[in-house]
């Protein structure tokens, strides 16, 4: 049991997002004092799109204090159409879909402005083996008892402590965008914006849902619908989409509005030739189409001395069980106990590594069975085996995004 503290104990969290916002909220209902550095500049919003929502998510937000009202569009089912836009199969599924914003607001509100701060971007930190001294730009410094990587799955403090980690390219990317439901033909508001909706190409994946609008506003006629579409292209390929519209090359992805219009051009061309109707109509509707390489990261460790990552920087999985924000949501709830539970911070790291390393990576390494559907890397039997079975309309609604899958492992 933990003993009389002296001193109030502190950490640095770097990261402003999901990962941050979470960590601080629990570390606080530990005890902890947490601040929050964010390299943005300004608040984070319009920076993702559609999240899908597990109960893990929502028992985090409830225990974080963020809470869940106003959370997002349940959907009653989930359906598979094909080419001609025919249902081809279905399932019961209630499911909450969220947005990013969403949840950035609500954990948001969680945390006191002035231990939020934006325009701070980590540069590198010493440990001396009883803390942390941390150097921001602009030359300011922040000592503190542990360092939290909350920076994603490009994690900068990642990069100081184990620069030998790094991400390693899935073999395929998303275009995404979020149209709005006002500019939806009535069809496609009739037969697909109610429902998570699959459509199945060879080696490609489109699934849609609804989500709120501009402002999180989830009235009728104010939603967006939240479009993905999964696309394989190798790393050469993928290096010259990464050339921008002023012929800039871009190391992992080029910012929206410099994609270049030849690649939006031919996006939209490759559309006409094989999507139904309605999704045709959603995607000549985007305003802003993005394109999202995908990655896998995981790391044999994610504690390194008094320094500890969470979220993506700490486990990277593909977006097919759209479980990224209840992972980050875990990471931080289990840091906080095992700091809340040992007086040591040497033992209460270790203990958060023991716990949720091992969870990480088969986050991680279920999505790669997923994303054995586009049929990219296929090495071994067990990826042939799930290539094959994910062939069908029918697996691919039983297995992606479905709550609980965790259970499995257990
Ligand atoms: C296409 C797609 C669909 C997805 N769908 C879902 C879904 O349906 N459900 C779900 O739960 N998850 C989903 N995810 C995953 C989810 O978005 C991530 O898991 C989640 O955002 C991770 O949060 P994070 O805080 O760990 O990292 P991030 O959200 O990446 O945030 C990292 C933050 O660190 C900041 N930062 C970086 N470097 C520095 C620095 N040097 N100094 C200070 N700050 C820094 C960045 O600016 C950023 O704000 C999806 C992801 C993708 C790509």
């Amino acid at each position: 049991m933990p003993g009389p503290q002296l001193k109030k104990r502190r950490a640095v969290i770097v990261g402003g997002s999901m990962s941050g916002l979470f960590t601080a909220a629990f570390l606080r209902q530990a005890g902890w004092d947490a601040d929050v550095y964010e390299r943005s500049g300004v608040e984070l919003v319009g920076r993702g799109a559609g999240i899908t929502t597990h109960p893990e998510l929502l028992d985090a937000l409830e225990k974080s204090g963020a809470g869940t009202r106003n959370l997002g569009i349940e959907v009653p089912k989930r359906i598979a159409i094909d080419r001609q836009g025919r249902i081809t199969g279905e399932r019961p599924l209630r499911q909450i879909l969220t947005s990013w914003d969403r949840l950035q607001s609500l954990l948001r509100a969680t945390i006191d402005p002035a231990h939020y701060h934006l325009g701070w971007a980590f540069e590198r930190v010493e440990q001396n083996g009883s803390g942390v001294r941390v150097y921001f730009n602009n030359g300011r410094v922040e000592n503190a008892d542990i360092l939290v990587g909350g920076d994603g799955v490009r994690s900068t403090v990642r990069g100081e402590v184990a620069p030998e980690l790094q991400p390693s390219y899935a073999g395929y990317y998303i275009w995404r965008g979020a149209p709005n439901e006002a500019d939806l033909a009535p069809k496609t508001l009739k037969d697909i914006f109610p429902y998570f909706v699959f459509y199945l190409p060879p080696r490609q994946e489109v699934i849609t849902y609804p989500i709120s609008g501009f402002n999180e506003d989830l009235r009728p006629g104010h939603r967006r619908y939240n479009f993905i579409w999964y696309r394989v292209a190798d790393a050469e390929t993928l290096r010259d989409m990464n050339v921008d519209q002023n012929g800039t090359r871009h190391e992992f992805s080029v910012p929206p509005p410099l994609i270049r219009k030849d690649l939006i051009a031919q996006m939209h061309a490759d559309a006409r030739d094989i999507m139904p109707e309605v999704m045709l109509d959603c995607v000549m509707k985007i305003r802003q189409p993005f394109i999202t390489p995908i990655y896998d990261f995981t790391a044999p460790r994610i504690v390194f001395g008094r320094v500890a990552m969470a979220g993506d920087a700490a486990a990277n999985a593909r977006p097919h069980m759209g479980f990224g924000v209840a992972k980050a949501g875990g990471d931080a709830e289990a840091l906080a106990r095992a700091l809340g539970n040992h007086d040591d911070i040497g033992r209460a790291l270790a203990a958060y590594n023991a716990e949720r390393q091992p969870i990480g990576n088969t986050i991680v390494m279920h999505s790669r069975k997923l994303g054995t559907h586009m049929g990219v890397n296929l090495k071994t039997d067990e990826d042939r085996r799930m290539h094959a079975l994910l062939q069908s309309d029918e697996a691919m609604m039983d297995w992606i995004a479905v709550p609980n899958f965790l259970d499995a492992y257990r």
